[in-house]
């Protein structure tokens, strides 16, 4: 049977799903989760396992193929990788990938890797445990960097994303070291600008390290060549002008990428959100733990996509930060 695509009131058409596990996390770095973490969710009131599946079964069904599972820390959620093995053989399920802060990779990462993940970003924002322990609030960076190395020992888990938030005041001294690694190691360093979505809300436009900073710190150093861009991807991605390794820059608030944005978002309480700045969120769990059809779904999530936001407003006057943070929705 053809697929009849999932698409929004803009034309774009949707084929991203980033499903949210949990909203725990064993980290609380500063950019997302305040110092004593915030009101967990109740047990029940986050999706199973198998409601997971359905929805993804779902949206796989009109074409939204490539599914990434988050958080909160995903890897916190007992049994996530049975979770990967369900997901990975649901029809339509193209890519599998987890976007996790590593501290228990060093345990899981054979299970996730034989479980059928694809795909790995590991969020690492300082190289030096210090500022590590800074920025995260918890003593981790070899606990992480071990889980990292567990991962790499598997040829099917790479290329392996390492992600850093670039934060003025604090990345600037980050840069070197992260090129020196993305040129030594077999990681794809990618720097991401802070966005508005702290807990704390101590974003300010100030704050936001810019993509193209980064990148005049690197080239300072080392030349770099753009590669060209594929279609919905976020990063702008440059390789080392003398071939050794590349960088990625997540431009979301200097570059917008909304008008190529082909995501939505799963979070672990049931709730579709069309975009990471939605004031607005459609209840799914309810509609599924009353028992609707297939067909019955698909018309809510067509329904709610339709009024995707056309862009996010970080950088216009009168912008609203979303109540749920990064932690909450599913990054
Ligand atoms: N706990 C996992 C982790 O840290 O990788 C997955 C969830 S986390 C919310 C997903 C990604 O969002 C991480 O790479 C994290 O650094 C990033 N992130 C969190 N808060 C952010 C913010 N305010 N601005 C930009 N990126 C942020
Ligand atoms: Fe946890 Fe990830 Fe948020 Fe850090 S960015 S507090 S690791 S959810």
């Amino acid at each position: 049977m053809a697929i009849e695509p999932l698409v929004d009131g803009h034309g774009r058409r949707i084929g991203d799903v980033r499903v949210s596990v949990t909203d725990r996390c064993n980290f609380r770095c500063q950019y997302c989760m305040p110092a004593e973490g915030l009101p967990w969710l109740e047990r029940a009131e986050i999706l199973s396992f198998e409601e997971i599946e359905r929805v993804v079964g779902v949206l796989a069904g009109m074409g939204v193929g490539d599914v990434r599972l988050t958080g909160g820390e995903p890897l916190v959620r007992r049994d996530l990788p049975r979770l990967a093995a369900m997901l990975r053989a649901v029809p339509g399920v193209r890519e599998l990938a987890l976007t996790t802060n590593g501290y228990l990779l060093e345990r899981d990462a054979a299970a996730l890797v034989e479980a059928g993940i694809d795909r790995f970003n590991v969020s690492i924002d300082s190289l030096q445990r210090d500022r590590f322990f800074a920025m995260t609030r918890r003593d981790a960076l070899p606990q992480v960097l071990r889980g990292l190395e567990a991962l790499a020992a598997f040829p099917q888990a790479h290329p392996i994303k390492v992600n850093a938030v670039a934060i003025r005041g604090f990345t600037e001294d980050e840069v070197i070291p992260f090129a020196q690694f993305a040129r030594e190691q077999p990681y794809e360093v990618r720097f991401i600008e802070f966005m508005p979505l702290d807990a704390d809300h101590e974003w300010t436009p100030d704050a936001v390290l810019s993509g193209e900073e980064v990148r005049a710190i690197v080239e300072s150093r080392w030349p770099l060549v753009e590669v060209p861009r594929e279609a919905h991807a976020t990063a702008r991605v440059f390789r080392f002008a003398d071939g050794h390794g590349s960088l990625g820059f997540v431009n979301p608030v200097s570059e917008p990428f909304c008008a190529d944005c082909d995501r939505i978002r799963l979070t672990a309480d049931g709730r579709l959100r069309t975009c990471l700045f939605s004031l607005r969120e459609t209840d799914l769990r309810t509609p599924l733990r009353a028992g609707c059809s297939d067909e019955e779904l698909t018309e809510i999530v067509r329904d709610a996509v339709w009024r995707k936001e056309l862009k996010h407003r970080v950088n216009e006057p009168g912008f609203v930060q979303p109540e749920r943070t990064m932690s909450r929705i599913g990054g």
